[in-house]
């Protein structure tokens, strides 16, 4: 696996515009890009810092994994992303090594990248995601 950087923080949030007003009044951030992803059923915010972005998700249904995310565990930080340069390579080198994967295979996430999950139960209890351009 070849990461080159933390690529952004996924935070679960319950109310996006209150989040947004807590990263930019408080924080100074500025978000760049709001997206709704219909499939994860979740709607996204992002801010920049240096070269890793901060990623708010708030569920658009109860149903939704943040939104289980939420029922379970509150509010708060949801997962870490690592840029790799080849995420299907990635997911099966993870696997090979044993891992338990989300994602077998790379879905379409935000921002026009590939994404792919790591299980938290291999991952010491970090939801880990490998995102990248392939
Ligand atoms: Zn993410």
């Amino acid at each position: 696996m070849n990461i080159t950087h933390i690529e952004h923080i996924g935070i679960a949030v319950e109310n996006m515009e209150e989040a947004i007003a807590y990263y930019e009044n408080v924080l100074g951030l500025k978000c760049y890009a709001i997206e709704e992803v219909a499939d994860q059923k979740v709607k996204t915010a992002f801010f920049m810092v240096g070269q890793t972005k901060v990623e708010l998700l708030e569920s658009t249904s109860p149903e939704g994994p943040i939104g289980k995310f939420i029922e379970n565990r509150g509010p708060g930080l949801h997962h870490l992303a690592f840029a790799v340069s080849d995420v299907a390579q990635s997911l099966q080198k993870a696997e090979a090594k044993g891992m338990r994967l989300i994602d077998k295979a790379p879905r379409q996430g935000a921002e026009g990248l590939k994404i792919g999950f790591l299980h938290p139960k291999s991952t010491l209890g970090v939801l880990t995601e490998l995102c990248g351009k392939k």
